[in-house]
Formats: structure tokens, C-alpha cells, sequence
């Protein structure tokens, strides 16, 4: 558990090292987050944190697959439309990051690397457009294999074709593991209408959120506040609203969260984080197997 987000990336390296993991055939892992608000119990950088965490278990899940991989130190500057009219959330417009993506692809691919498997750590559909907008100017640009890794549910609230060649998607049902992509990435009211879907939504800074910060970043949990917040009970046409963004979110959810933060658990963080990273890891082998074949 670590609050450095620098911690295990390829910043902790030397050029040497670097360069060695280059030659070896290491593929880079490099997280999307953004500042934001994360109601009055987390850090504005929980979209920052999370992902961080959870690609360092990635990447030790790739290892154990034979899998050496490096982790790119997280971009942060993202596009916040639902928290936009919040303080400490910052809003970036997509061309910059796009740009800013290319140039950094471009860097790799002077460096040597093949492959680059990106994350989003924060569910706004334009941030994730724009990632993978990033991904398509990149692969102008360069040779590079890059891709989105992201779980169908929210390939389809994008828009994005399953078989699109910029995204690695997970296999699987859809598990306790790809809730994390669901939830975090996309949202809990896409793919599920069957009976056991919830009537009420949880999707920002509530239980699953919440859960994930208490199993990796837990002094950063205002957990006293934590325990004393109400569950916001809002369902999905609720959050039809909150997500057109700014005053109408701010409407929604005055105090930030959108679902249940007292019903978090240490527990339930540890499992998500396990499974989503495995689930991850899996499809990235069979991503990099495919490519050597062909
Ligand atoms: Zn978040």
C-alpha cells in the first residue's frame, strides 16, 4: 500500500534500466486519471491513485505470466465534465491531451518499445473518447501497437466496435473483477437489466470507490466523514442528469458522491482490485501472443 504514484513506475528507474527493459521487450502500462472532486471523503486524486494501484498489481500479475512490463508514471490532466463546476476539478480540453499522448507515444517508440496498454482511471465518456482518440493519433504516428484496455460495457457506451483494433478487451462474464472496469470506467447501468441489477446506482466516490481507496490508499480515506454519509439512492435516471455534468451534477449530488461510501469495506476493495488486475493481465498476454503470431 502506497501513496506514491511514482512508486514502481519508470520514473524509479535509470535510463539504463530503461533502456535494457526496451531491448528485453518489456511493454509500458500508462494510467488516465484526473483530478477531481471525490465527495467529502476522498483525495482529488483518487482517479489518480486507483489506477496506479491497480496496474502495479498488473504488472505483477504479467510477471508471473512471463510478462515484463514497465509503468509509465500516470497522466493527470484529464477532461471533467460531471465534476466541472466542483472546486479541485480540472478540466483540460481534449486536443491538448491528445497531442500530448502522440508525443509521448512518439518518445516510446524512439525508446524502442513495441506495445503500450492504457487505463482510464475516471468514467467520463468524453475522457474516455479522448483516450482513445489519443491511442488512434498515436497509431498515425508511430508503429507502435497501442490499445485501451476497457471491458465491453463501456466500449459500448462509447460507441467503440468490440473488434476495434485500439482497444484490448477482457474476457469473461461479467465478473466481481469487471465491475471495477464497469463502474470505474464506464457505468453500472449499461449492460445489466436483468433482475439483480440494483435500484440504486454507484458510481462515483460510493461503496466501490470507496472500497478500492480503503484497500490501497486507506490514509487517504477521511473514513471518520466516511462512515457518516448517507447513500445518495439515486438510480439510473438520476444519473442520466448527473451526467450531463457541471451545475446539473452538482444539483444531483451537492455533497459529491453518487451511491453508498458507509458501505465500503477493506474486504470488497481488496477483492475488486485482485480480480480486475488478473482479468487485465490475461487479456493483455493474449493481446501480445496474437501480435508475435502475426
Ligand atoms: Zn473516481
Amino acid at each position: 500500500m502506497t501513496t506514491d504514484i511514482f512508486a514502481d513506475t519508470l520514473a524509479e528507474m535509470t535510463w539504463y534500466e530503461v533502456d535494457q527493459a526496451a531491448k528485453d521487450g518489456a511493454v509500458l502500462l500508462w494510467a488516465f486519471g484526473v483530478i477531481e472532486q471525490h465527495g467529502p471523503h476522498l483525495p482529488t486524486g483518487t482517479d489518480v491513485y486507483l489506477p496506479q494501484a491497480r496496474l502495479r498489481d498488473v504488472k505483477r500479475e504479467l510477471k508471473d505470466r512471463g510478462v515484463q512490463a514497465l509503468i509509465v508514471p500516470p497522466y493527470y490532466w484529464g477532461v471533467n465534465v460531471v465534476s466541472g463546476s466542483f472546486p479541485a476539478s480540472y478540466r483540460v480540453r481534449p486536443e491538448v491531451i491528445r497531442e500530448l499522448m502522440a508525443d509521448v507515444f512518439q518518445s516510446f517508440e524512439g525508446d524502442g518499445f513495441k506495445q503500450v496498454f492504457c487505463f482510464s482511471g475516471h468514467g467520463d465518456a468524453l475522457h474516455n473518447r479522448t483516450i482513445h482518440d489519443g491511442i488512434k493519433l498515436g497509431t498515425e504516428r508511430t508503429k507502435l501497437d497501442l490499445s485501451f484496455v476497457m471491458d465491453a460495457a463501456l466500449a459500448k457506451r462509447l460507441g467503440i466496435a468490440l473488434d476495434d483494433a485500439n482497444i484490448t478487451v477482457p474476457d469473461g462474464p461479467l465478473n466481481e473483477g469487471l465491475k471495477f472496469f464497469q463502474i470505474n470506467a464506464s457505468s453500472p447501468s449499461s449492460p445489466q437489466s436483468d433482475d439483480t441489477a440494483p435500484r440504486y446506482v454507484d458510481v462515483h466516490a460510493g461503496r466501490w470507490e470507496s472500497s478500492m481507496m480503503l484497500a490501497s490508499c486507506a490514509s487517504l480515506v477521511r473514513d471518520d466523514v466516511r462512515k457518516t454519509l448517507k447513500s445518495t439512492d439515486l438510480g439510473p435516471d438520476d444519473l442520466a442528469v448527473w451526467r450531463k455534468g457541471y451545475l446539473e451534477a452538482r444539483k444531483t449530488t451537492p455533497l459529491g458522491y453518487f451511491g453508498d461510501p458507509a458501505a465500503a469495506s477493506l474486504e470488497e476493495g481488496v477483492r475488486n482490485m485482485k480480480s480486475s488486475a488478473e482479468i487485465a493481465a490475461d487479456a493483455i498476454v493474449k493481446r501480445i501472443r496474437a501480435k508475435e503470431k502475426a
